[in-house]
């Protein structure tokens, strides 16, 4: 590894202790953009790195709430403004008891990169609280989002930091933190995005990030003609991601054959039927354990991580961090897929996608792969500046061109350094690219 990227490593180790998150997802990236620093000594000379693995602003706060029985509850609140020097700070909300501060850093840390394969103008954030939606009524929801709103709305604008949801946060949170914020502000403007279509949210929003993952997909497997055309996939996680990449794989011809949510699985041999998985889980908000009740043919298996023993093509990863371990990866190759697609953030362990690389599986990495949800976001705040909608057809379009680029920016940074086919790595260097000139153009700030 380059000195001054392992010097700088070490040290936010050490200054950043009980973040192993954190850790991860820096040495993932640092570890690839060594290369790059070899190249650039000057990097070094301006305190690049330095700069970028320090946010530039954590905010934590006290979220207070009443359930309907009158107790009081006190969640934890984070806004992670990462890095601004390509555009206002844009990323999710995740509510979720998981979270910490580790986790907000990983995943603000990942945005910063992610945003700027884009190709659009936004800089690096992540939010969230370790309270979790499920088993909530939608008056403790509401009550709890407008206390979250009540402290982070002076923090946020249109042109500052532009939230939107994760896990946990769907159109119903953005529901109720859009009207609150509104409410204090006294402005409609698009600071959230993922807002419902009647009041400036943007169509194919809530299928972007799913559709996106299937559209970079599809050019990636195109390297070793293939397609989606009568493959067998798996998909973990049933919400939002999982949901919308099963829609788009479908329609271009794949079987999804297994779906999970973080209590079980579930394996169709007919083919998973997306319509009773949106009943259960968009409409019910029941478990997936539920699906046996409408297909009686198919399996319930209690713990998710046996999903990864079924065998299949593609494998699609759209629930959360770190669900792919080593020996899942190795089950995967040795079951003969083809293909892994990472729809949810940093699934992989990162001893599973090396394993993965090393066997020659095609791997879309997170950062390019699960791209088009927030480039989809930079849709609405286009469209919300504007004042005016764009059409399916029209925002489908851009997604799909958007995630087409992506594809081919990281296999050219790859090639660029003599890393044919590395898509970890050439996801890394083509979203440092952009960011750093920027940073140094800026000066230290
Ligand atoms: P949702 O909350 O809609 O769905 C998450 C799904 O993952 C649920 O089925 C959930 O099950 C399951 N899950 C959560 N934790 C675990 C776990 N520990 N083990 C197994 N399953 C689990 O979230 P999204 O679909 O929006 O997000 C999924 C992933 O995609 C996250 O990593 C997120 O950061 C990433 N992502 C999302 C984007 C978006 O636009 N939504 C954009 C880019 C990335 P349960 O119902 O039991 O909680």
């Amino acid at each position: 590894m380059n000195a001054y990227v392992e010097r700088v490593l070490a040290d936010l180790i050490k200054r950043n202790p009980n973040e192993p998150e954190f850790h991860q997802a820096a040495t993932e990236i640092l570890k690839s953009l060594s290369i790059v620093f070899d190249k650039h000594p000057e990097y070094e000379e301006k305190g690049l790195l330095e700069m970028l693995v320090e946010p530039e602003r954590i905010i934590m706060f006290r979220v207070p709430w009443q359930d309907d029985n009158g107790k009081i509850h006190v969640n934890k609140g984070y806004r992670v403004q990462f890095n601004s020097a390509i555009g206002p700070y844009k990323g999710g909300i995740r509510f979720r008891d998981t979270v910490n501060l580790s986790v907000i850093k990983f995943l603000g840390f990942e945005q910063i990169f992610k945003n700027s394969l884009t190709g659009l103008p936004i800089g690096g954030g992540k939010g969230g609280s370790d309270f979790d939606p499920k088993g909530k009524s939608d008056s403790e929801v509401m009550r709890f989002c407008q206390s979250f709103m009540s402290e982070l709305y002076r923090h946020i604008g249109a042109d500052t930091d532009v939230p939107a949801g994760d896990i946990g946060v769907g159109g119903r949170e953005i529901g109720y933190l859009f009207g609150y914020y509104k409410k204090l502000v006294n402005e409609h403007t698009g600071v959230l995005t993922g807002r419902g279509l009647t009041y400036g949210g943007s169509l194919v929003r809530t299928q972007a990030t799913g559709y996106g993952l299937i559209y970079l997909m599809e050019e990636m497997l195109k390297e070793k003609n293939l397609d989606f055309a009568g493959k067998i996939c798996v998909i973990s996680g049933s919400g939002n991601v999982a949901i919308y990449a099963h829609e788009k794989a479908t329609q271009l011809g794949a079987k999804v054959v297994a779906m999970s949510d973080s209590n079980g699985y579930v394996y169709d041999a007919d083919g998973i039927d997306l319509d009773v998985i949106k009943t259960i889980k968009e409409v019910k908000r029941e478990r997936i354990s539920t699906y046996i009740n409408y297909k009686p043919n198919a399996k319930y298996v209690e713990g998710c991580k046996g999903i990864w023993n079924i065998k299949c093509d593609y494998a699609l990863p759209c629930a959360t961090q770190n669900e792919i371990d080593l020996e899942s990866a190795k089950i995967l190759v040795a079951n003969g897929v083809l293909a892994v697609g990472e729809g949810a953030n940093m699934p992989c362990s990162i001893d599973a996608a090396e394993y993965f690389q090393k066997s020659g599986v095609l791997f879309a990495p997170a950062k390019a792969a699960n791209a088009g949800g927030v480039a989809c976001s930079a849709l609405e705040m286009a469209q919300s500046s504007m004042r005016t909608y764009w059409s399916f057809e029209e925002v489908d379009s851009r997604l799909k061109h958007i995630m087409v680029n992506i594809f081919h920016n990281i296999k050219d940074a790859a090639m660029r350094y003599g890393l044919d086919g590395d898509y970890i790595a050439g996801a890394n260097i083509a979203g440092f690219e952009k960011v750093a000139s920027s940073m140094i153009i800026q000066g230290v700030c």
